[in-house]
């Protein structure tokens, strides 16, 4: 079968990929259409010499079940995640599922490729035509089209849970989110559910404006990437016109997150959620952070519970109050990943999502 390997930092579009059939508790999915992230990237750029399988987030049709799964049928579309929580470790046991140390671990290599064993994203590697996953990781889906479905495992569940989980934002919050992408896009739109009494998107890129009002902003606020600390933070302060209640950082950039805490007021939040490989280690204010006893919180995948978040997420989206399509802004065929990967970095588009059947 078809799928995506990437093998020190070069991607093959494999024609005799292998999968290991589901075990007891797993099911087999065919993938319909997998999201293409800019974690998908970091694979690219960071050399392993062990090929692995691109993709972290997916819908596809259910093929088969192992013998203890009863609650999924052959035939059902599901979304797939990638959190697969051990419920053994203390983690687990304090409903902190992603930060459970196994929760994406791939002990045994379910693919193989041309005699060698091929490593999995995140336990999901959606950009293969057929994978084996965990009955925890599927969600059905009966009102949501794949692509939109397909955008639920990471980008809307990290954006949601950011802004649920980790910020804990209420409609007594004024929030900033810096970063207009797929974490940012559903941070807003999740602030504007829960009812968030201003929202400010804030991006490098001004053609983030009208999107970002579209999902629920209330002010766009454009900066310039080689700002200082003080400058990004004198600019932001300017246009916002006061002190926030969060901040929802989704660049993992050092100036950005030492900016942040000249924006928060007394009791603020700054939510840590985005993560930025080459640079990642971030000074901040103390005397700042202390004075105004801020709360620096953070965590991956939004801190979802899968057996709550994702439910709900599938829910909320089904009855329009998340819109996960109108986030699709480029779809390619499987044929077409290299033209998909340019396009994602470049930087312009919003979700893209590729169609593994064509
Ligand atoms: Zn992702
Ligand atoms: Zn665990």
């Amino acid at each position: 079968m078809r799928g995506v390997v990437v093998e020190n930092g070069s991607i093959t579009l494999a024609d005799d990929l292998e999968v290991r059939p589901p075990g007891p508790h797993e099911v087999g999915v065919q993938v319909v259409a997998s999201g293409l992230c800019a974690s998908d990237l970091i694979l690219l750029t960071a050399p392993d010499p062990t090929p692995a399988v691109l993709g972290h987030e997916a819908a596809g049709i259910v093929t088969s079940v192992g013998e203890h799964v009863e609650d999924i049928a052959v035939g059902q579309l599901v979304s797939v995640t990638c959190q697969r929580p051990c419920m053994k470790c203390k983690a687990c046991a304090s409903r902190l599922y992603s930060a459970c140390a196994t929760t994406m671990y791939d002990p045994d290599p379910l693919f193989r490729w041309r005699g060698q064993p091929v490593r999995s994203l995140a336990r999901v590697s959606s950009l293969a035509s057929q994978i084996t996953v965990d009955a925890f990781q599927v969600h059905p889906i009966s009102n949501l089209d794949a692509p939109a479905a397909a955008l639920i495992g990471c980008a809307v569940s990290t954006g949601y849970g950011s802004v649920r989980n980790i910020a804990r934002v209420d409609s007594t919050d004024s929030v900033v989110v810096i970063g207009v992408g797929g974490i940012g896009i559903n941070s807003i739109q999740t602030a504007r559910l829960l009812g968030a009494r201003h929202i400010v998107a804030v991006d490098t890129n001004a053609d983030k404006d009208a999107l970002s009002l579209q999902f629920g902003a209330d002010q766009f606020v454009h900066v310039d990437p080689s700002w200082s600390v003080s400058e990004l933070a004198d600019h932001l302060s300017a246009a916002i016109g006061d002190t926030v209640d969060v901040v929802i950082e989704c660049t993992g950039q050092p100036t950005v997150i030492a900016a942040s805490v000249a924006l928060l007021g007394i009791g603020g939040r700054l939510a840590l959620v985005g993560i930025s490989p080459r640079n990642p280690v971030a000074e901040l204010d103390i005397p700042a952070v202390m004075a105004k006893h801020i709360t620096v919180s953070s965590g991956y995948n939004g801190a979802c519970d899968p057996f709550v978040d994702f439910p709900t997420i599938v829910r909320l989206a089904e009855q329009g109050r998340l819109d996960l399509a109108g986030q699709v802004s480029h779809r390619f065929p499987l044929d077409r990943i290299d033209e998909a990967i340019s396009a994602l970095r470049g930087g312009k588009v919003l979700r893209v999502v590729v169609d593994m059947v064509t």
